[in-house]
C-alpha cells in the first residue's frame, strides 16, 4: 500500500523544485541526455519495503558518480576494511570530483572523488575486466533488487572524454598503486559510471544501505553491516565533493550524487532517498536535486544531527 503522505510530500517537493529552471547539463553528456534536460524524478523507499516515486521516476539515468559507494561497498566486502584503508584515504578533499589528489603515501583522500573511486575499482577482485564487472553488476543488481546493465549510449559518450580519468589512474600508478593496466582500470570506472537505473530503483539501493545492507524488498543480505556503516560515514563527510560541508550542515544525510543529475541519500533506519534531473552547480551536483532533498529533510526532519 502507497503511504499517501510520502507520495503528497514528495510531489509538492518535486513540483516546487520544478521551478528552478538555470544550471546546465554536463557538455559531454549532452547529446546522450539532450532529451532529458528537464527531467525530472523523486523516489523513497523505506526500511519496510515500501516504495514511493513521482515525476519520471520509471525512466532509466546512468549512475555515474553514485556508482562510486557501490563500488567502495562492495571492495569493502571483498578485501576487509583494513586492506582497503591501506589504498584509499577516508578525508574530505575540499577539492573538486577530479582533482589529481592523493596523500603523500599515494593513497587517494577518499572513495568518493574519482582517484579513490578509480582506487576502489582497481581493488575489485577478478582476472580480467568482465569478471570484475560481473561481480559489480551482481551486487549493485541485488541492492537494487533487479537485474542492471551498463548502458552503451552513456558509456560511449565517457570513452570520449575519459583524459583525466586516464591521468588519474596513470597517477595512481606511478605511485606504486595499481597491480594491473592503468588503461584498464579506467575502462571498469567507466562502465560502472554508465550502470543504468531507474530512480525508484536508486531509492531502492539506498534503502538497502538504510538497512545495514539487507534489501528490504526482496529480503537478500547484500552487504554487511559494518561495511555499511563504513560506506555511509564517507558519503556523509565527502559525497558532495567540494560541497559536503554545506551538504552535511543544511541536510545532513549521507548522500551521493552523480554528474547525471542523480542524487541518492541514506537515512540510516528509516529510507533511501533519491531524485533525478540533470541541471548541474558548478560542483557538479544537481540543483533541483539539492533544492529537493533540503525540502524533504526539513519536512521529514531526517538531519541525522538533529536533537531528539
Ligand atoms: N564519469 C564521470 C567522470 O568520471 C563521473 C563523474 C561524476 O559523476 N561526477 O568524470
Amino acid at each position: 500500500m502507497i503511504d499517501q503522505r510520502l507520495q503528497d510530500d514528495l510531489t509538492v517537493a518535486l513540483e516546487e523544485a520544478r521551478d528552478i529552471g538555470w544550471g546546465e547539463p554536463a557538455d559531454y553528456l549532452r547529446d546522450v541526455q539532450g532529451r532529458d534536460n528537464n527531467a525530472l524524478a523523486a523516489a523513497v523507499c523505506t526500511t519496510e519495503g515500501e516504495v514511493v516515486g513521482v515525476g519520471d521516476h520509471d525512466r532509466l539515468l546512468a549512475l555515474q558518480s553514485v556508482s562510486k559507494a557501490f563500488t567502495y561497498a562492495v571492495a569493502l566486502q571483498e578485501c576487509g576494511l583494513d586492506r582497503v584503508l591501506a589504498y584509499i584515504g577516508v578525508e574530505p578533499s575540499g577539492e573538486a570530483f577530479n582533482e589529481l589528489s592523493q596523500h603523500a603515501d599515494g593513497r587517494p583522500f577518499n572513495p568518493l572523488i574519482n582517484a579513490g573511486a578509480l582506487m576502489a575499482q582497481a581493488l575489485v577482485p577478478g582476472e580480467t575486466l568482465e569478471e570484475r564487472e560481473a561481480l559489480l553488476l551482481e551486487r549493485y543488481s541485488a541492492l537494487a533488487g533487479g537485474r542492471l546493465e551498463v548502458g552503451e549510449e552513456v558509456l560511449a559518450a565517457e570513452q570520449v572524454r575519459a583524459d583525466r580519468n586516464f591521468a588519474l589512474a596513470h597517477m595512481l600508478a606511478s605511485s606504486g598503486m595499481l597491480t594491473y593496466d592503468p588503461h584498464e582500470v579506467v575502462q571498469g570506472y567507466l562502465r560502472q559510471c554508465s550502470v543504468e537505473v531507474t530512480t525508484t530503483q536508486l531509492a531502492v539501493m539506498g534503502a538497502t544501505f538504510a538497512r545495514g545492507g539487507r534489501n528490504p524488498v526482496t529480503g537478500e543480505r547484500v552487504f554487511d553491516e559494518r561495511v555499511v556503516q563504513q560506506t555511509l560515514s564517507v558519503m556523509l563527510t565527502c559525497g558532495m565533493y567540494d560541497a559536503s560541508g554545506s551538504w552535511v550542515t543544511q541536510i545532513g544525510i549521507p548522500a551521493k550524487s552523480g554528474v547525471s543529475g542523480a542524487m541518492l541519500g541514506v537515512v540510516p533506519g528509516a529510507l533511501g532517498l533519491a531524485s533525478w534531473s540533470p541541471r548541474l552547480d558548478t560542483h557538479g551536483n544537481s540543483i533541483r536535486g539539492l533544492d529537493l532533498f533540503r525540502r524533504l529533510s526539513d519536512r521529514w526532519d531526517l538531519h541525522v544531527l538533529r536533537h531528539r
